[in-house]
């Protein structure tokens, strides 16, 4: 029989703890690049009250701190805040001890001006960890938001996809899952949004018909979706019409022009890039429906120009007409009005002292996609949040929003390559410094 001393101890381990102190941060006399689009303003003062931003200048209302708020002062003399970074395309949770990397791997993410991110497919019980760790404090790291993979069988056959749930089969983890066209879909997108996933991606092996009963269902359910661009044999238009809510790898789009399109997904690294131009009129097509109906292009530039260097064990050879092409691609698609997004696939550098791969991506949609330097920094804040569902938080600084800042030394307007200049990022309202 339980005693009733033992259910008083119990009840005073439930009851509240004491209130926490509010914690205030005002920055002072700094440029302003707020990610709506305005041009840089001369601002005096930023606060924000336990991450939130109260007052932006006349905006807002000074608050009275507490008698014991903690309230930290910096004088920025003239430096540049931007939203920070949000990176829509990582994985940072596909190593054998997870978590451990994974936190590693942001941490320094975030001293490197990345506030937020998506992971695109990993193990989803090293990342519920670090956005538990994340939400109550405990890690000051990025924002991330995960997802549950899924595809066809041919998928986890070998690859990383088989490796993403180690002590589980490939393929047979809620967040890592093999669909056939039995499989009992609203019973997949339960268990993946039981894992704390909010996105489903679609990968490959998959046709328009499961494609869409997939991205349907994870859409009613209340989830997010993301797909390659092309899913073999689902195509561009398919994903599209289907409802999907961002495509990833701007080289895929390539089959929309294609006669037909392959069953096998090994053949991503064989699309038709010398014979199908960019301004296909199919492609101009879908780029069109995109704009329409929403659907982000998570166009990953730079792991196409980089990929030649990742390993010599990756054949490389078609990754530079791929990496043209999408270039292209994702100008005609900006230019159509199709909401473009910073995602790197390669997120973290090789060399701990090296920022991540989100500012080449970011540079890259200058040099070879055509942005002006405002619009490469919205798609690296605004539209990343929105990708990510998180507009109404996330993505510009804004009364309201979370201050999550990039503070830099040297105007990004002038040139992108500038938000490498990092003086501190800013989480939540909390000053991050590079090492
Ligand atoms: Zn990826």
């Amino acid at each position: 029989m339980r005693s009733p001393l033992l259910c008083l101890v119990f009840l005073l381990l439930l009851a509240p703890a004491a209130t926490r102190a509010a914690e205030y941060l005002e920055l002072t006399d700094f440029q302003l690049i707020d990610g709506t689009g305005a041009p840089a303003r001369s601002t005096h003062r930023l606060v924000a009250r336990d991450g939130v931003i109260v007052l932006i200048d006349d905006q807002g209302e000074m608050p009275t701190p507490e008698p014991d708020a903690r309230w930290l002062r910096i004088g920025l003399n003239g430096a540049w805040v931007m939203p920070g970074l949000i990176d829509t395309h990582v994985h940072v949770a596909r190593f054998p001890d997870a978590s451990t990397q994974a936190k590693m791997i942001l941490q320094r993410a975030a001293r490197g001006g990345v506030t937020s991110v998506r992971d695109l497919a990993g193990d989803a019980r090293a990342l519920a960890d670090i956005e538990r760790a994340t939400s109550n404090g405990e890690f000051i790291g990025p924002r991330v938001v995960y997802s549950a993979l899924f595809g066809g069988p041919d998928i986890f056959r070998s690859g990383p996809t088989s490796e993403m749930a180690a002590g589980r089969p490939a393929g047979a983890a809620p967040w890592t899952r093999a669909i056939t066209a039995n499989t009992d879909l609203r019973q997949a997108v339960a268990e993946a949004r039981g894992t704390g996933a909010t996105n489903i991606k679609l990968y490959g092996d998959l046709d328009p018909r499961v494609s869409k009963r997939i991205i349907r269902e994870a859409t009613r359910q209340g989830l997010l979706t993301t797909a390659h661009a092309t899913v073999f044999p689902a195509g561009p238009g398919d994903l599209v019409e289907a409802g999907v809510g961002t495509l990833s790898h701007a080289p895929y789009l390539v089959w929309e022009g294609a006669d037909r399109i392959p069953a096998d997904y090994r053949m991503r690294t064989q699309g038709p890039w010398e014979s199908i131009p960019p301004d296909h009129p199919r492609l101009l097509a879908l780029y069109q429906r995109m704009a329409e109906r929403g659907v982000f292009l998570d166009a990953t530039l730079y792991v196409y120009k980089a990929m030649r260097n990742y390993s010599p064990q990756v054949d490389a050879s078609w990754t530079g007409a791929a990496f043209a092409w999408a270039a292209k691609a994702t100008r005609l698609a900006h230019a159509a009005g199709v909401r473009v997004t910073t995602g790197t696939d390669w997120f973290e550098p090789r060399d701990d002292a090296d920022l991540p791969h989100t500012h080449e991506e970011l540079a890259l949609l200058v040099e070879a996609a055509g942005f002006t330097p405002m619009q490469a920094i919205q798609a690296a804040t605004r539209d990343g949040a929105a990708a990510l569902g998180m507009e109404q938080s996330r993505g510009t600084v804004e009364l309201g929003k979370i201050a999550d800042l990039l503070v830099l030394e040297a105007d990004p307007l002038k040139d992108i390559r500038n938000t490498t200049r990092i003086r501190m990022t800013v989480i939540r309202g909390k000053p991050v410094t590079p090492e």
